[in-house]
């Protein structure tokens, strides 16, 4: 298999990027959707793109992706507050969740957005060696089966509009919550017009919330909370461990 990643910039600020495995057959036809989604991007026309081919010399983990669990607010108030509910259920203490709450709301590059994610321990302390970079979770990709059964869950439940930001942000929380050390992630987006975000966790699933943020709001990030890491060891597998999502977890409603 091989790994295919998209980045794209405008002034040497970071647009977009997405990334998937494929078979050798599918590099071609992979390479031109990535080039249209760094040319279509809400933040602008880049100045830079760079589309990069890898082939995968470690055995690739395939995995069902997290359950998708839909819920239902009213506003980012709202939002945020079902968001702290359900990190503190999954034992982040009061502390770490305002602290990554704050981050998110005002820019976790010193007021901009990061490339990665933060990771952050129990007692607050950001673990990532570079705040502006972050950490990345990379070489993932969904298989064509899995996406499809994706695609008509969220068809059946009218979302189809985000299928690219659901499959996108559930294959990556599939990977994070399975590597060893996560306790939860938070994320919301930074692109201005989508203000959903979630709160994914192996024990909990992918929990989508329509409402983190108000519309225009150009901050987000992600932020993984983690317990008893080798921040070293955490870092190299988020990073290089190749994750294929092979089935789809399953789709359902919220009930608190
Ligand atoms: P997006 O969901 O693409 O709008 O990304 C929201 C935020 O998540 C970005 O501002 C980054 O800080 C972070 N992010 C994006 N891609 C990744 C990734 N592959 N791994 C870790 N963090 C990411």
């Amino acid at each position: 298999m091989f790994s295919i990643r998209m980045r794209a910039e405008k002034n040497e600020k970071h647009i977009s990027g997405a990334e998937t495995l494929v078979e050798k057959n599918m590099i071609s036809a992979t390479i031109m959707e990535l080039a249209q989604r760094a040319l279509s991007h809400e933040k602008g026309e880049p100045d830079f793109i760079n589309i990069s081919v890898e082939s995968l010399k470690i055995p690739v983990k395939k995995l069902t992706s997290l359950p998708l669990i839909l819920t239902h607010v009213e506003n980012e108030t709202e939002g945020k507050t079902l968001a702290r509910k359900l990190l503190l259920e999954l034992g982040i203490p009061k502390l770490c969740i305002a602290k990554s709450i704050s981050l998110l709301e005002k820019g976790p590059a010193n007021g901009e957005n990061m490339r990665g994610a933060i990771i952050m321990d129990l007692n607050g302390n950001r673990l990532e060696p570079d705040v502006v970079r972050g950490i990345r979770a990379s070489h993932i990709g969904i298989t064509e089966e899995a996406s499809k059964e994706l695609q008509t869950a969220i068809s059946d439940m009218r979302l189809s509009t985000f299928y690219t930001y659901i499959s996108d942000a559930l294959v990556l929380a599939t990977k994070v919550a399975s590597v060893k050390g996560t306790l939860g992630e938070l994320c919301w987006s930074d692109d201005p017009s989508y203000t959903a975000g979630y709160v994914a966790s192996g024990k909990m699933g992918y929990i989508r919330i329509p409402h983190l943020k108000k519309k225009g709001d150009p901050c987000g990030g992600r932020v993984f909370f983690v317990e008893n890491i080798d921040p070293g060891n955490y870092i190299n597998e988020m990073e290089s461990a190749p994750v294929l999502v092979n089935r789809f977890g399953g789709i359902r409603s919220f009930n608190e």
